[in-house]
């Protein structure tokens, strides 16, 4: 190993095929943040690297100095897998979706200790939580938290008015809650007051407590229309893995 290699803890996000037998993978990283390295010869079968290069591992990876930019993985040795590729379809499409949101939404090589702890709670929930669209609510929360995006949802932002019924937006323009009358004409979708409160509880529950947070179908419609909205605003982004989570789930 050259002195100059260094070795992360990472979390694989993304796997593609790059040149005939390379693949290029995008991680997230204890100790760098999110990056991406090519691993030689990973598409061929039998190739040393092949057993790094798969989507939701967690892996230990040492990487060559970059050159051009471009860093090659030398080692590569896994630590665990959280979605096999033979776990159910839905899980799988989750977890693509969580992958993705993260690579368009963390920027690269910024370290954040603490969401490589929430990939790793996220996708530990999703092996062992069948509800898969909880996880992926309380992974939005947690992201726009982390990214400083989430306000104070526990009031209207303007007038003060309290959760205890009517409907509220999820204002990204406003940059808070509004309750209806405050935000007549903001655009956001209008939700309910207990649809708030969920999302308050699953922002603040310890994470032991996520599995036991029932969530209706349709305040969970609800959460993530508000969600969806929020974040496609502030990412600028649609979504190619929730467009399939859609027509799976239809
Ligand atoms: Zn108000």
């Amino acid at each position: 190993m050259d002195i100059r290699d260094t070795t992360i803890d990472a979390i694989i996000l993304k796997s593609r095929d790059y040149r005939e037998q390379d693949k290029l993978l995008t991680y997230f990283a204890l100790e760098t943040g999110k990056g991406v390295a090519i691993a030689r010869g990973a598409a061929k079968p039998g190739g040393k690297l092949r057993n790094i290069a798969q989507p939701f591992c967690r892996v230990s990876l040492t990487l060559s100095r970059p050159k051009g930019g471009v860093s090659f993985i030398s080692q590569g040795l896994p630590q665990s897998s959280f979605v096999s590729v033979d776990a159910d379809l839905s899980a799988i499409v989750y977890a693509s979706y969580i992958s993705e949101l993260s690579d368009i939404a963390m920027p690269e090589h910024r370290p954040s200790p603490r969401f490589f702890a929430l990939l790793l709670t996220v996708f530990s929930l999703l092996k062992m939580d069948d509800d898969h669209a909880r996880t992926a609510r309380y992974f939005e929360l947690r992201l726009l938290q982390e990214l400083g995006l989430l306000p104070d949802i526990s009031a209207c932002d303007h007038c003060g008015r309290a959760l205890m019924g009517g409907s509220f937006h999820l204002s990204p323009k406003a940059g808070g809650l509004l309750c209806a009358t405050c935000g007549v004409g903001d655009g956001s979708p209008l939700i309910c007051a207990g649809a708030v409160q969920t999302m308050r509880r699953l922002v603040d529950s310890p994470l032991v407590r996520i599995p036991s947070i029932r969530i209706s179908a349709p305040l969970m419609a609800e959460i993530e229309s508000a969600l969806t909205y929020y974040l496609d605003y502030h990412l600028e982004y649609s979504s190619k893995a929730r467009r399939i989570l859609q027509q799976l789930l239809d």
